[in-house]
């Protein structure tokens, strides 16, 4: 029998064999099709199950099931809720009469099962993986959703509550399939898709007649459910890890998946389904998910496809890597070069320094060793592409250069004049410089066409985004081979033209002073920390600036107030350019020297705030609102990459909502400095509105650029190629 995009398939033993294969394209997913095809698929089942012994769920498709249709979830509204709710229940119907038909039915997974495609194995009495099968969990968090396809329901009955939300529901979190069947959600583990349909029907065999453990009499959850009392006493690391990565900030997603959770726990398996589709209901028509959906799915892929890439020039593979400087970030850089197969010649003054940047990859795989996430032959394979010297020569051959000395543009043009003769004619040569210009570099160096920036963010083996800098004679070639590097590395690159401060820099800036200068006006520190961590921010000003250092600070204020001097532009005022001065008079510029507007212990681990703080600074006896100071953080930052944008610095809105989620920790649950001005309430009007606000009563950073008064005078929003 053959549907749209089952086919199902009676062997001559009397099993059913259901192959998932959508024709419309590369991947399952949820899509109207499916809905149908499963329905048609289930009533067949159901018709036919006197005369059938069991049931295998396969999937033709390289991943067995790619799960939810994402254009379609972010499109539910509150209008079409009851609707979205209808379809998501008459699906996870069909899953229930396939699980209680009353034959055993076994899933074979010989591709990755993430999100809906996991909700559909977990309908199975059996889970059978090969080796290589891909990755599995529910990621539906991280886009601001729940699994609400029957995954919250069955893990929790699976493996109780506590398991379930802290190892598979929580944090989205994918296992490889050898960890999966550790963690519970996957049964059997085999070599390959023979021998996994050869596990699944030895299995059917001897089951015959197989049920689910919450369809039989008495079941009982494992580890039990909360009887009265708070829930944190029941599943404590959950909430506590709640608590302590949320602060307060309005991500709710986890939270409603702990309700459904919780509360399905105390129900019968139909109730509890409908509570969990209930929750997802609410989750797709509010607005974070849209702005995750739109962040980590839509621009994300993008990017990963090329999106800021100049197509004409043919994909480039590097092979062999110099990199210059040998210090915390050349280091890192060389580790993760390393990691994805390339071969790295580190250089650094002598062979000792450039010896002590590769042990910094020696000891980071000892660490992944000592916690099972690696293997010393694994470890020793990297290691070996790492050569460390202090010999420009030995960079013959290099087909890529990344410089990382110090911030001192002669030295920088110094090491290269050094090497330039030994690479290939064609190398690419890239600069991580966090602050120079680009095109001034550049005239420096010979070759300026093969010249680039490639900005890592610090430590380099666990920040994902590099940004990438194309400066006045960048070649399109150049910027192609830099892109794919990035991508080849397993990294995010975003795209901008020269500017000061690039994008990242000069965008956390705008921060850090908001804060700073809102300490200036008399806000209390306290609240001020307090409003950024429940804004969504990783970390508030005043300990992000003590991170820095404000000696760094102060001296890239002044290099940007010369330049503008030096320009003939005016030098404006900075209220956070005075707290800089007087704390470094203080002698406090930050955690490195122990004291900042923190105190800190010798070891350096941060204490309270400095109590010295508010009588340099006295609080204000009129506080201005919370909200208002969450709001001037988001929108400063959002109205200063929208002049990224009219300034031409940045050309792409899935870069800017990417570069400021990954690179400079603008809240998630926004998808975005750019999403945020779409998602905000009343939209783009809504925000400009609001900026006025905020612009009459703290000043004309807030002013509205002329590029998004224009878009709301034509009713558009920020997107990319649309
Ligand atoms: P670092 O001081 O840790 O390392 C610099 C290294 O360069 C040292 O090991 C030094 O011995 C080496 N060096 C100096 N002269 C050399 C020469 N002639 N040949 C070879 N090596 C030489 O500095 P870092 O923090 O790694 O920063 C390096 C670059 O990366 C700077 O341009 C910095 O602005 C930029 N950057 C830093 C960060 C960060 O967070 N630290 C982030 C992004 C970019």
């Amino acid at each position: 029998m053959q549907t749209e995009t089952i086919t199902l398939r009676k062997d001559d033993d009397n099993v059913v064999t259901l192959v998932l294969d959508d024709p419309s394209g590369s991947a399952n997913v949820m899509n109207d099709a499916f809905r149908r095809s499963l329905r048609e698929a289930t009533d067949w089942l159901v018709e036919h199950k006197d005369e059938i012994v069991g049931v295998l769920l396969t999937s033709a498709k390289k991943t067995f099931f790619a799960g939810g249709d994402l254009t379609r979830l972010r499109e539910v509204t509150s209008d079409t809720a009851d609707e979205f709710f209808t379809g998501a229940e008459a699906m996870k119907s069909d899953l229930r009469r396939i699980e209680t038909l009353g034959v055993p039915v076994v899933a074979v997974l010989a591709g990755s099962a993430l999100g809906g495609g996991l909700e559909i194995a977990l309908a199975a009495h059996r889970r059978i993986a090969t080796e290589g099968a891909g990755v599995f969990g529910f990621p539906e968090v991280t886009l601001g959703l729940l699994p609400g396809g029957g995954g919250v329901t069955r893990t929790v009955r699976m493996l109780g509550l506590a398991d379930a939300l802290t190892k598979v529901l929580g944090e989205g979190k994918q296992f490889r399939p050898e960890q999966a069947r550790e963690v519970g959600i996957i049964d059997d583990v085999v070599p390959d898709q023979d021998a996994a349909i050869q596990a699944a029907r030895t299995w059917i065999a001897e089951h015959p007649d197989a049920v689910q453990p919450w369809d039989v009499k008495g079941f009982r959850i494992p580890g039990g459910t909360p009887a009265g009392g708070p829930i944190k006493d029941f599943i404590p690391a959950f909430t506590a890890s709640l608590t302590k990565q949320l602060k307060g900030a309005p991500y709710d997603a986890p939270y409603a998946i702990l309700a459904a959770a919780v509360e399905g726990s105390q129900v019968d398996f139909d109730t509890a389904s409908r509570i969990e589709s209930r929750y997802l209901t609410q989750l797709a028509a509010g607005q974070t998910s849209k702005n995750m959906i739109q962040a980590f799915f839509f621009d994300l892929q993008a990017i990963k496809k090329g999106s800021s890439r100049p197509s004409g020039p043919a994909p480039r593979q590097a092979r062999k890597v110099g990199v210059l400087g040998a210090g915390m970030m050349g280091a890192g850089i060389a580790y993760s070069l390393a990691k994805a197969g390339v071969d790295v010649v580190l250089k650094d003054v002598d062979d000792a320094a450039a010896e002590k940047g590769k042990d910094y990859s020696k000891g980071l795989l000892d660490k992944a060793i000592a916690r099972g996430r690696s293997t010393q032959e694994k470890a020793d394979a990297l290691l070996a592409r790492i050569t460390p010297t202090g010999d420009p020569a030995a960079l013959a051959g290099c087909d890529t250069v990344i410089e990382a000395v110090f911030e001192d543009p002669a030295l920088k043009q110094k090491v290269f004049g050094e090497i330039v003769d030994h690479v290939a004619p064609d190398a690419v040569l890239c600069t991580n410089t966090s602050t120079l210009p680009i095109t001034e570099l550049a005239k420096g160096v010979q070759r300026p066409a093969d010249f680039i920036g490639l900005h890592f963010f610090s430590p380099v083996d666990k920040m994902q985004l590099v940004e990438i800098i194309v400066g006045a004679e960048t070649s399109d070639e150049t910027l192609a081979a830099a892109y794919d590097l990035v991508l080849q590395i397993g990294k995010t690159p975003i795209v901008v033209q020269d500017s000061r401060g690039f994008f990242t820099s000069r965008v956390i800036g705008t921060f850090t002073n908001e804060g700073l200068a809102m300490l200036a006006e008399g806000v209390n520190p306290t609240s001020l920390e307090r409003a950024a961590r429940q804004a969504g921010y990783p970390v508030g000003t005043l300990q992000i600036s003590d991170e820095l250092n404000l000696e760094l600070m102060q001296r890239i204020r002044k290099a940007t107030e010369d330049a503008l001097r030096a320009e003939g532009q005016p030098v404006p005022e900075s209220p956070a350019g005075t707290v800089i001065d007087t704390m470094i008079e203080q002698g406090r510029p930050g955690r490195k020297a122990g004291k900042g507007f923190y105190d800190y212990d010798q070891a350096g681990k941060r204490g309270d705030l400095w109590p010295g703080l508010t009588k340099l600074f006295p609080v204000a006896e009129q506080q201005i609102p919370l909200d208002d100071i969450k709001e001037r953080f988001l929108f400063v930052e959002a109205l200063e990459s929208v002049r990224c944008l009219e300034e031409g610095v940045l050309t792409s809105v899935g870069d800017a909502n990417i570069g400021s989620i990954f690179g400079i920790g603008y809240p998630a649950w926004t998808g975005g400095v750019l999403q945020f001005i779409n998602g905000y309430n009343g939209g783009l009007s809504g925000f400009v509105r609001r900026a006025g606000e905020l612009q009459k009563s703290y000043g004309d950073r807030f002013a509205v650029p002329k590029l998004l008064q224009d878009k709301v005078a034509r009713g558009e929003r920020f997107e990319d190629g649309v």
